[in-house]
This record gives structure tokens, sequence and C-alpha cells, in this order.
């Protein structure tokens, strides 16, 4: 599948990141607010943040189906460390491969591959977070270039990322995306004063005044933004699918420890046939998640992903794994509220996977107008 990773190899070494690095750094994680250098140059030093690249720009040259398997492997941990790899490999750099000049791909993506670069992705606003084409940052056409002014909101990675991808109304064009290097004079951000999930990769408030992007910094071409932007989510959704089913395994194997080991009325909570029907229920559901969503990467693969499917993936796996969390909460009884167990970590973390790239009544409407359209035109629901 791959061309000279040996991709058994690379799964091993991210699936022992993942046990001996990643998992034990957790408790520490939590108690500094942050994810720690060593931890982020073990990411690194595995390639992950150029797992989506082709090697032609220094990537791994994965294909989606090893990226989602490789997903499903380090979203065991928190999910906090996928969040800082993901506007980096995912959003920025896909809308780069797709679409960036020469110029733009040979002084970012060989350095987003490294992790020398970060990358964050600045589409939502006040008022443009489900719609998003309903932004208000302008681009005015200048002698020199253009000058940005809006402000941006819950944009990962919008505080330390190297380069921001701004997407900003061009009045004569609509929207459009610029790459804005930092430090860039008028760019500021500022944190949340709280977070409730992702705690540890807090989201930023973004402020562009006056900022000069020149007519280089332009991704695609004057009005292409929406197109480009999609581009980029469209890949961010399949791995959050796979984010969701990574969390919803560890979740599951957590639960299912404290079911055999914890004791009540005489016998482990595991032999009750209300928990054996939580457990049962969860792992089909998350079998279910699972081979979704590699088909949803399969598709990929054969160069045709279908935004529905991708929709489906996206929209079943996220809210899965809200549900498994809530089980294994209920499961662990008061060590899931009290203590310092993972799990209500986790719970809060992966709240956040059903309303990022997408809500779920977004992906709703979109399945039902698919549905609709369909049956309009008189198409089957599945060929093949
Ligand atoms: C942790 C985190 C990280 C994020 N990172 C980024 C990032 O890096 N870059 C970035 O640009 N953005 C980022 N976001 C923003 C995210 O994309 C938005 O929060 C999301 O698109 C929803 O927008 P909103 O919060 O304004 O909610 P709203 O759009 O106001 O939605 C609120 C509710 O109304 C529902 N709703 C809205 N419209 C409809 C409709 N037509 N039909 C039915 N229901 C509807 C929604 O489904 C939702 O349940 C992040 C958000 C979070 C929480």
């Amino acid at each position: 599948m791959t061309g000279d990773v040996d991709f058994p190899e690379l799964r091993e070494a991210v699936r022992r990141l993942t046990d001996d690095v990643l998992i034990p750094a957790e408790q520490q994680m939590v108690a500094d607010g942050q994810v720690s250098e060593q931890s982020l140059a073990a990411l690194r030093d595995l390639g992950l943040f150029g797992m989506t690249l082709p090697h032609e720009h220094g990537g791994l040259g994965l294909g989606m189906e090893e990226q989602v398997r490789l997903t499903f492997e380090f979203t065991r941990a928190s999910a906090v460390y996928r969040s800082h790899l993901s506007t980096t490999f995912g959003l920025v750099s896909r809308v780069l491969v797709d679409f960036g000049t020469p110029e733009q791909q040979q002084t970012w993506l060989p350095r987003f591959a490294t992790g020398e670069a970060t990358a964050a992705f600045a589409l939502t606003e006040e008022a443009a977070g489900s719609d998003a084409t309903a932004l208000t940052t302008v681009a005015r056409r200048t002698a020199d270039g253009y000058r940005i002014s809006g402000s941006k909101r819950y944009i990962t990675n919008g505080h330390t990322a190297s380069v921001l991808m701004v997407f900003a109304v061009v009045p004569e064009h609509g929207i459009t995306a610029f790459l804005v290097p930092r430090p860039a004079a008028g760019l500021s951000a500022r944190l949340p004063s709280r977070m409730n999930g992702h705690a540890e990769n807090p989201v930023a408030y973004v402020e562009l005044d006056d900022v000069w992007a020149p007519d280089a910094a332009v991704v695609g071409g004057p009005g292409e933004g929406m197109r480009l932007a999609l581009t980029g989510i469209n890949h961010a959704r399949t791995h959050v699918a796979a984010t969701a089913v990574g969390q919803g395994t560890r979740l599951l194997q957590e639960a299912t420890r404290h079911a055999a080991t914890r004791e009540q009325f005489g016998a482990p909570l595991a032999e009750l046939g209300t928990v054996q029907a939580t457990l049962g229920r969860s792992l089909a559901e998350l079998a279910a998640a699972r081979e979704l969503t590699l088909a949803c990467a399969r598709a990929w693969d054969r160069g045709a992903p279908d935004r529905h499917q991708i929709s489906a993936a996206k929209l079943y796996a996220t809210e899965m794994v809200g549900q498994l969390a809530d089980r294994a909460v209920q499961v662990l009884g008061g060590a899931g509220i009290v203590g310092d167990s993972p799990v209500p970590r986790m719970w809060r973390d992966v709240r956040a996977l059903r309303i990022y790239e997408g809500a779920s009544e977004i992906h709703e409407r979109n399945l039902a107008r698919h549905l609709v359209a369909l049956d309009r035109h008189g198409l089957p629901l599945w060929t093949g």
C-alpha cells in the first residue's frame, strides 16, 4: 500500500508510542495543563506530523486507510495529542498539497512534515459557525496585495502555529484563503478563560487588524476559499471518525477492566446482565464505526471519496463514542466522576467531536438531502 515505509512496522511503533509514552504521560499532561515537549518530540520523531503528506513533500506517503489505521492507534491516548497534529497534517497540509503553488508547497510542506513548523486553520467566526459562508473577515485589495481585518474564534493551535490559513471575503471575488505566517503586524491571539474538554490544547480567539498579505499568500485563487476549505474539512472528517474509534477503543477497555475487577453483591460487575448488555452493545457499535470508517478510507484510496459516505462515518462514529463514553462513566460509578480515571476526561474530550468538522445536525441534514435527491432522480440507495 505504501512506498518505502514498512507499514506493519510503523503501526507497531505507533502502538508502542501510544502505550509506552503517550498514555503514561497523560496524568502529567493534565497536571501541567499542556502536552509536554517530550511527547510532541516523540510524535515528531515517528514522522506523524507528516502522516498525510506524500514522499515528495517529506511526508510518510501513506494512503488514507493507513492514516486511519494509525489514527485508531494513537487516539487511544488523549484526543489532545491529535489536536496538536490535526491542523498541520490534515486541514492545512491537504489544502496546500491540492491547491498550493509550488512556492507555497516548498516553503511549508517539508517543514510541516518534520513538525518544525505548524499550521492553524482559521475559518470559524462568531457569526459564521455551521454556516461558514457567513464570514465577515474582509481582505481588501491594495496596490501591493491585501489588507485583512476580522476576528476568528475557536481556532485550534491558533496561538502557537507558525502559519495560519485565514479565510476572508475579498469583496470583488468572495471567500479566499490566505497564508499568514507568524509573526505578522496586526495578528494576535488569546486563549479562552476555560475549556470544557480538550483542556490541554485550548482553542484560540484570533484577531486580524489590517494584516498585510501579498498576492503570493493567496491559496488557489481569489474566490476559491470555500472549495478549498471543504477539501481540508472532508479529509479532517475522516480522521475525526477514526479518532472516535480510537477513543472508543480505550474507553471500552477502561470500562471492561473496571467491570471485571470491581465486585458488588459478591461478584464482578461484569457478571451482571445489565453491565454485559452495556459492554456487548458498545463493542458491536464500536466495530460498526470502525468498519464504516475503514470503508470510507478505502473510498479515498480508490480516488472516489463520496462526501455522503464521509458524513455518515463522521456522524456515526462521533455519536457512537459519545454514547460509549457516557456508558463507560456509568460502569465506573463514582470513579467515573471522582478521581484520576481517564474516563471522565475522555468523556469531556469526545463531546467536542460531535461539534467540530460539521456538527452532527449538519451531517444529518446533508444525508437527508442526499436521500431526497436520490429519490427524486429514481436512483438506488446502494450500488454494487
Ligand atoms: C475544540 C474545538 C476546536 C475547533 N477548532 C477549529 C479550528 O481549528 N478552526 C476553525 O475554523 N473552527 C474550529 N472550531 C469551530 C467549529 O468548527 C464550530 O464550533 C462548529 O462549526 C459549530 O459552529 P458553532 O460553534 O458556531 O455552532 P452553531 O453553528 O451556532 O451551532 C449550534 C447548534 O445549532 C445546530 N445547527 C446550526 N445550523 C443548523 C442547521 N442548519 N440545521 C440543524 N442544526 C443546526 C448545530 O448543529 C449545533 O448543534 C473548533 C471548535 C471546537 C469546539
